[in-house]
């Protein structure tokens, strides 16, 4: 009898994750990632940390941020901290290894893509020193995996879709650009792709999602970042009474930080065209 090898099972026998877990063990996770519907299958433990919603108001999904301790509007203990950073770390991890099943085609979810006429600005409210790869596991977390995990969705239980590939595979990360602190930024998705960023489809629709990759609850953003993003919402020819930061748009969020509106007026002044009045 030949037996041919099955090459996942192979690599997942053999791979091992680099970061450290203390709250966790991921290789308890191993082969439930590789399930179709995995997402279902470990919904309670993701509800318990990624689906909290703040005001009860169920509906868009959206990015949950933690700041200082809280989540949700409630001061978590340091336990319920770590483990949730360890089972993004761990999605990260099991991401870049190509070890979870994700769909290689679905839905398009672009297809309402309209003229963009507005910026939403939002922060990470990570470490300034993440990687791109863990915001597009929290992306998975968060938002496909909730979505495809809803009863109500039509695409239940199916393969996750994002319809967004960004050099050669499958995004989740829901924003367009990601500026660092020393102003590189990262373009993660297309102008024809909707980011799911804002809790609100409408606002998805006809907006580019722009993301301090900092945590800027009680900070503001660095001066070359400041300086990205308003070079970012220029090209975009963006008016200024249209660049709102994500808390304007959800009250479910604080995003991007308490201290928005002390620098809003500055992005707006920078960045955004004028409305000029005619006098007659
Ligand atoms: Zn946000």
């Amino acid at each position: 009898m030949i037996t041919i090898p099955n090459k996942r099972t192979d690599r997942l026998l053999h791979f091992k994750f680099s970061e450290k877990y203390s709250e966790i063990n991921p290789y308890d996770y191993l082969e439930t990632f590789q399930m179709p519907d995995w997402n279902v299958r470990i919904h309670e433990m993701l509800a318990e940390f990624f689906y909290a919603e703040k005001s009860g108001i169920s509906g868009m999904t959206e990015m949950q941020s933690i700041s200082n301790h809280t989540y949700a509007g409630q001061k978590m203990p340091v336990e319920w901290i770590r483990k949730r950073g360890e089972i993004a770390k761990m999605v990260g991890e099991l991401l870049r290894a190509n070890l979870i099943a994700v769909g290689s085609e679905g839905k398009n979810h672009d297809a309402e893509r309209k003229p963009i006429d507005t910026a939403i600005i939002h922060h990470t409210s990570t470490k300034h020193s993440a990687k791109l790869n863990y915001i597009d596991a929290l992306g998975l977390i968060r938002l496909y995996a909730k979505a495809y995990g809803d009863k109500e969705n039509s695409e239940y239980g199916k393969l996750i879709w994002s319809n967004h590939v960004m050099n050669g595979r499958q995004t989740f990360i829901p924003y367009h650009y990601v500026i660092m602190r020393d102003g590189t930024f990262e373009r993660c998705l297309d102008d024809g792709m909707i980011g799911w960023h804002a809790g609100n489809w409408e606002v998805n629709c006809k907006s580019i999602a722009i993301c301090f990759m900092d945590d800027l609850e009680d900070s503001k953003p660095t001066e070359p970042a400041m300086k990205t993003a308003i070079s970012i919402i220029k090209k975009h020819n963006i008016k200024s009474e249209n660049i709102f930061g994500h808390r304007e748009i959800s009250d479910r969020t604080t995003c991007p930080g308490k201290k928005f509106y002390d620098w809003k007026f500055e992005l707006c002044n920078e960045s955004g065209i004028k409305q000029t009045t005619l006098s007659l």
